[in-house]
Order: C-alpha cells, then structure tokens, then sequence
C-alpha cells in the first residue's frame, strides 16, 4: 500500500464534513494536483467527543461513494501507541505511530554499543548531498543520539511490529511521529532516527518530526521563518539520501503536523518540494470544527445564537477546555470579547473574527484558539448541535470546502 506524492491529512470531529472536505480535494486534483485525502482522528479526539474510530472509516467510505471518487484515500490512527491502538487496527490504514514520549528513555547499554558501532562509517565529515556545510559525526554525537532515539525508535519497531502482526505486511502505512515536543530534531538527528528505523525495519512512508518554531492550533507559524526554510530543506535532502543509504521506502516523504493554517510558511514548503521534486504530507488540525461554527454564524438566526452560545460556554469553561492543549495555544486574554460584546454582532462580524483571514481587520487569533479548543462545548451540546449541522449543511459545506481549497491547497501547492 502506498500514500502517493501528495497527501492531505483532514480531521473532522463531528463527522459530518466528510463530502464537504473530498470537495475541496477534488477541485484540487481537477486543478492538476494529485492529492490524496487522509482523514484522520487521534485517541484523544475520539475521548472528547464520543466517538469510535470505526466512525471515521464510515465517514470516509460514504464521502467517497457519494461524489464518486476514484483516487486513493486512507483513514489514520492518528498519534497512537501501544496502549491506545488496538481500536484502530480493524478500520484504520494509516497509522500515525506517536513516539515522542519514549525520547531519552534509557536503552540497553548493548544497544547503544551496536548502533555506535554500525555508524562507523558515518564518522568524521559527513557529507549529504545538496546541504553545503559537512556533519562533523563523533563518537560522542552518536552516543548522545542514541540516548535520544534509540528507545523511540525501538517503541516504533514494537508498535509497527504489532500492526504487521494484525494486518499483514503491506496492508498499511506507518508514520512514526515525534513531534509534540519541546525542542526540534535536528536533520542530523533525523538522519540517524530513519537508519534506526531501518535497521528495525520499519518500513516508513511519513516522518512527523518537530520543527522550529510553534505550530499553534488554527493559527499562523510563529517563529523564525528563514531557520525554518532551512531545516525543512536540509531535512528534504537527508531524506533524499537516507532513502537510498538505508533501503528504506522510495516513496518515504515529510509529514508536516501544521496544527492547520500555516500560511507563512505554506509557499516556502512549497518551493523546497518542488525544487527538489519530492512529496509531502500535510496534517490539518481539527480546523473544520471552525468552519462549521463560521457556518453556522452566517446561516444567521437560531444557528447564529448557537455559535454565540459556544463561545460563552468556551470563555466560561477557558481553563478547563485549553488545559489539554497548553503547548500548542496562545491566548491572550484580554483580547478577548466578553459576551455582551459578541451578543451584539452580526452574522458577518462573528464569521469575519473567526475566520483565518491574514490582515482582515475583524480575525482575532485569540477568539479562533479559543473556539477551537471549545468542541468539547458542542460535544455537549449532542443533537442540539449536530441537528443544527444538518439543517445548515449547504452553507457549512461550502464554507468547509471554500477552507480546504482556497486557503489550504492554493497555498500550499501553488494551485
Ligand atoms: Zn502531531
């Protein structure tokens, strides 16, 4: 099985959107992209609102029967682990293999010693073809990488292991992830992490590491951009060669786990893949959560005062529902609106602060965070919110499908 050049990770968490999102899907590839669609859900997600991931496998079926799809399209067990994937294994083909949580567990001192050793010829200057200054590779340097990434990477083994095991080699993708971090893997450490999983054979069609930089929920890239730029192409090369140094899959490729709406640096991302004519897998986050609120305040009337109601039970509950997701939002409080204030607007006025319009006058990146960690609020809400969803279907589609497009894949593919 195998994920293609291009791949766009979709979350939806009501299920819902499933057609809206493979609408703007399908006006790319009618564009002359070829992209396939993943949607994805982690184990969290599926906690908060209730649902199971054979779910999102029905969804995906039906979105795709439904406007007569022929291309690939997968369903990810989004950043699973030992203990939270068994759920997965029968609907999912696509497995998000989240390690991050094993970086700088101890490894057997043998271990250690035999990576060290297989590294050899690695020793010295390091030259990867294309990056313009050599890796100077010591001992020391693989030792300390080790004590990183090895027990990681070996809890990547495990769980691809368990996978095969269950589903037959072949039957799946394995993305191994290491990005809910604090700080960024270097592309000298990424090229020491793909020949680990190499040599555990683990067959890797994504890589998710953690970039430089926040990559907040919703929102733009913060951070600096030309470092950035820089990482991101080294890591396109090293993985140019590591594919070729360590056998490992020719299709294998960067995953960008972007938290959605990295608009910045979507064009920098691609211009390196298209210079070096290479893939990508992109993750949105759970983004069209937004855009069914954004919907919904446009619909106007009863749908308005619902998406109202949600931000004030949000604001209410803000410490509850953004403890979960405190590395990856910011909100600055103050700025923003206390309910009077929102009671007031207008349909327009609340889908125009809401949506991620760089330079409109109206977004607020704050009231968007904060909405965003609020699904929890519309979880609550059950039928009272999903009934809605339907009965304002048409203008919500097209607000979903307008973000996905316009705002994701122009961007990001130059369309
Ligand atoms: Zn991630």
């Amino acid at each position: 099985m195998q994920l293609g050049k291009f791949s766009l990770g979709i979350g939806d968490r009501f299920s819902h959107q499933g057609v809206a999102q493979l609408r703007g899907v399908i006006k790319a590839n009618n564009a002359g992209l070829e992209i396939s669609p993943v949607w994805n859900k982690s184990n969290r997600e599926h906690i908060y609102v209730h649902s199971h991931p054979a779910d999102v496998r029905k969804e995906a079926d039906a979105a795709v029967a439904a406007l007569g799809y022929n291309g690939k399209y997968f369903v990810d067990a989004d950043h699973i682990n030992l203990t939270t994937v068994a759920p997965f294994v029968e609907t999912a083909d696509f497995f998000t293999l989240d390690v991050a949580a094993f970086i700088g567990k101890e490894s057997p001192e043998d271990d250690v010693k035999a990576f060290v050793d297989s590294c050899s010829k690695y020793l010295g200057e390091l030259n990867i073809p294309g990056i313009e200054h050599p890796i100077e590779v010591s001992e020391e340097l693989l030792v300390k990488i080790a004590g990183k990434f090895l027990a990681a990477t070996q809890q990547a083994s495990d769980i691809y292991n368990f996978l095969k095991d269950k589903k037959g080699v072949g039957n799946f993708i394995t993305e191994v992830s290491m990005d809910e971090v604090e700080s960024p893997q270097t592309p000298v450490d990424l090229f020491f992490i793909l020949k680990m999983l190499a040599d555990k054979g683990v067959p890797a069609q994504t890589i998710a590491p953690k970039f430089t930089g926040r990559f907040n929920k919703g929102v733009d890239y913060v951070g600096d951009v030309e470092q950035f730029a820089k990482e991101f192409e080294e890591d396109v090369l090293v993985i140019d060669y590591a594919v070729k140094e360590f056998g490992l899959p020719e299709e294998l490729k960067l995953s960008v786990h972007s938290g959605s709406d990295k608009f910045t640096i979507y064009p920098i991302m691609a211009n390196i893949i298209k210079k070096y004519d290479k893939g990508l897998h992109v993750k949105t986050a759970g983004t069209t959560w937004l855009e069914e609120v954004i919907g919904l305040a446009v619909a106007g009337g009863e749908a308005l005062e619902a998406a109202k109601t949600i931000y004030t039970n949000a604001l209410g509950r803000k410490d509850e529902l953004c403890a979960p997701y405190a590395d990856v939002i910011d909100i600055d409080t103050a700025k923003l609106p206390t309910p009077e204030e929102v009671a007031s607007w207008s349909s327009e006025k609340f889908a125009n602060t809401l949506r991620h319009i760089p330079g409109h006058p109206d977004y607020n990146p704050n009231f968007r965070q904060l909405i965003h960690v609020g699904y929890k609020v519309a979880s609550e809400m059950g039928s009272g919110y999903t009934d809605l969803l339907k009965k304002y279907s048409d203008v919500i589609g097209t607000c979903v499908e307008e973000n996905i497009y316009d705002r994701h894949l122009k961007r990001l593919f130059n369309l």
